[in-house]
C-alpha cells in the first residue's frame, strides 16, 4: 500500500494515472500534479477511483518540495518533460523520497541528452538512502529489460544489439508526432550515433536506412539509425556488447514534412525576435502541431518495438528477437490514449510497482538493466504489454 505522486498530465501521465489506478493493492493513493491543473482534472474524471490533483510548476523546487511534504508519497513518478528531471530529483533528495522517470535529462537550450547529469546524483542518493530508477518507459525501459532478459536466459555473451522501434500506426493528420513534438523533433534531427568496438561513431541525421521485415503481418518498413539514450547505459552496464544500435521507422510523408520544416528553420531551438518578443521556432511549431493527446481517437494500426540480439551461448553463435506489439485502438479503448503513450506509461507503472513492492531495491541511481528482469517481464504480460520471443529463422537478417 503506497502513495504515489505523478508529475505531468500529458499523454504518458494520463496512462500512468489510469494504470496505477487499476492496481489499488500497490498504489493506494494517487496524486496527479502538473503545470496545467485542468488537464489533471480531466484525467481524474476518466478514472473511477478518487485521485487527488494539484497544480505545480516542477521547475519551482521549493513549491514542489511543499507539495511532496504535504502529500507524503513513497515515490515520485516524473512524466513531465526531460527538462524537469534535475529539479524533480532535487526535490526528491530534499524530502527523502524515491524517484522514477522515463527520459533522461536534456538542457532546454541544447538538443543533447546523456545520463551524466543524472548519474552525478549517485552519491547523494546513496547517502540519503533513497533510490532513483531512470528510463522506465518502453525505449528506454522495456528495451533495457529485454536485453537483460536475453543475457540472463539465452547468452553467455551479447555481441550485437539492435533496438528496433516501429510505429506502423496512421492518424490521418498531415504531420504530427506521437509524443511531445518538441522532444520528438529534437531527438530525430540530431546526429545519429552508435557504439562499436569501444567507440561511439556518429552519422549524419537519418542518413543510415535499412529495411526490416516486422512480424505478425506488419511487414517490411524502412528503419533509420538514431541515437537513443538506452545505448549509453546498456554498453556501460553490459560491457561485453561490441555493437549497439537503435533504429526507428518513419514514413516518407513524415520525413518529407520534417525536411521542409528543417529547411525553413522551423525546428531550430535558437531564439529569434518576432514582433518585439523572443520566440523559439521549435516551440512555436509545437504550438501549431496537433497535441499528441488528440491523436488517441484517430490512430489505427500497431507499434512493434523489440531487440534483435546476437551473441554466444555454450560456445555457439546464437540470435534472438524479443518484441511487443501494441494496438493503438485497443489502447484507446482501455485508457483513452494511443499506443505510444501506452507503451511508455505501462512500464512506468510497472517500474514503480517493482520499487514499491521491494522487487527492485537499492540506494542510489539505477538503470533498468541493473535489476533482475524476470519480475518485470512477468508484469508486462499481465498489465497490457505481452512480449514474444520470435521462434522463426533469424539467420538471414543482416542490418
Ligand atoms: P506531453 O507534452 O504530452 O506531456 C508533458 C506534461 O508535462 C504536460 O502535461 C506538461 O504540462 C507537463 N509539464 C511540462 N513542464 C512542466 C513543469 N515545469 N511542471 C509541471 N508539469 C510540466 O509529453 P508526453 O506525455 O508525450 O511525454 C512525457 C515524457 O515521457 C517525456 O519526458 C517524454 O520524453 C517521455 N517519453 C518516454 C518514452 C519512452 O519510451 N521512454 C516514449 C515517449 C515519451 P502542460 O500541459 O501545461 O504543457
Amino acid at each position: 500500500m503506497s502513495r504515489v505522486l505523478i508529475i505531468g498530465a500529458g499523454g504518458v501521465g494520463s496512462v500512468v494515472a489510469h494504470k496505477c489506478a487499476q492496481v489499488p493493492e500497490v498504489f493506494s493513493e494517487i496524486c496527479l500534479a502538473s503545470r496545467t491543473h485542468s488537464k489533471c482534472e480531466a484525467i481524474a474524471a476518466q478514472i473511477d477511483r478518487p485521485i487527488r490533483t494539484e497544480q505545480v510548476d516542477a521547475d519551482n523546487v521549493p513549491r514542489l518540495v511543499g507539495l511532496i511534504k504535504d502529500f507524503k508519497p513513497e515515490l515520485v513518478i516524473n512524466v513531465a518533460l526531460p527538462y524537469q528531471d534535475l529539479h524533480i530529483m532535487d526535490a526528491c533528495l530534499e524530502t527523502g523520497v524515491d524517484y522514477l522517470d522515463t527520459a533522461n535529462y536534456e538542457p532546454p537550450d541544447e538538443a543533447k541528452f546523456c545520463y551524466k547529469w543524472q548519474w552525478d546524483y549517485q552519491q547523494r542518493y546513496r547517502e540519503k538512502g533513497i533510490m532513483a530508477l531512470l528510463g522506465s518507459g518502453f525505449d528506454p525501459g522495456v528495451t533495457n529489460v529485454f536485453t537483460a532478459w536475453a543475457k540472463k536466459k539465452h547468452f553467455d555473451e551479447i555481441h550485437t544489439l539492435d533496438i528496433i522501434d516501429c510505429n506502423a500506426g496512421e492518424h490521418g493528420r498531415p504531420f504530427a508526432t506521437n509524443f511531445n513534438p518538441e522532444i520528438n523533433i529534437r531527438e530525430v534531427t540530431q546526429r545519429g550515433k552508435f557504439y562499436e568496438d569501444g567507440q561511439w561513431r556518429e552519422t549524419d541525421p537519418l542518413s543510415v536506412c535499412r529495411t526490416f521485415d516486422f512480424p505478425e503481418g506488419i511487414g517490411p518498413c524502412n528503419i533509420y539509425l538514431l541515437y537513443h539514450e538506452e545505448l549509453e547505459s546498456l554498453v556501460k552496464h553490459m560491457p561485453g556488447i561490441k555493437r549497439g544500435r537503435f533504429w526507428m521507422t518513419f514514413s516518407d510523408n513524415y520525413l518529407n514534412h520534417l525536411n521542409v520544416l528543417q529547411g525553413i528553420g522551423m525546428t531550430s531551438i535558437e531564439p529569434i525576435d518576432y514582433q518585439g518578443q523572443q520566440i523559439i521556432p521549435l516551440q512555436f511549431l509545437k504550438a501549431v502541431l496537433p497535441d499528441p493527446g488528440s491523436l488517441g481517437p484517430l490512430t489505427k494500426g500497431r507499434t512493434c518495438i523489440g531487440c534483435l540480439i546476437q551473441g554466444v551461448k555454450d560456445g555457439k553463435e546464437k540470435r534472438c528477437y524479443i518484441y511487443n506489439i501494441c494496438d493503438h485502438e485497443q489502447c484507446y479503448r482501455e485508457v483513452k490514449s494511443q499506443a505510444v503513450s501506452y507503451t511508455t506509461g505501462v512500464p512506468a507503472m510497472i517500474g514503480a510497482m517493482m520499487m514499491l513492492t521491494g522487487k527492485w531495491r537499492g540506494k542510489g541511481v539505477f538503470n533498468m538493466e541493473e535489476f533482475d528482469p524476470e519480475p518485470f517481464m512477468e508484469k508486462l504480460n499481465i498489465h497490457g504489454l505481452p512480449w514474444v520471443e520470435y521462434d522463426g529463422d533469424l539467420s538471414g537478417i543482416e542490418l
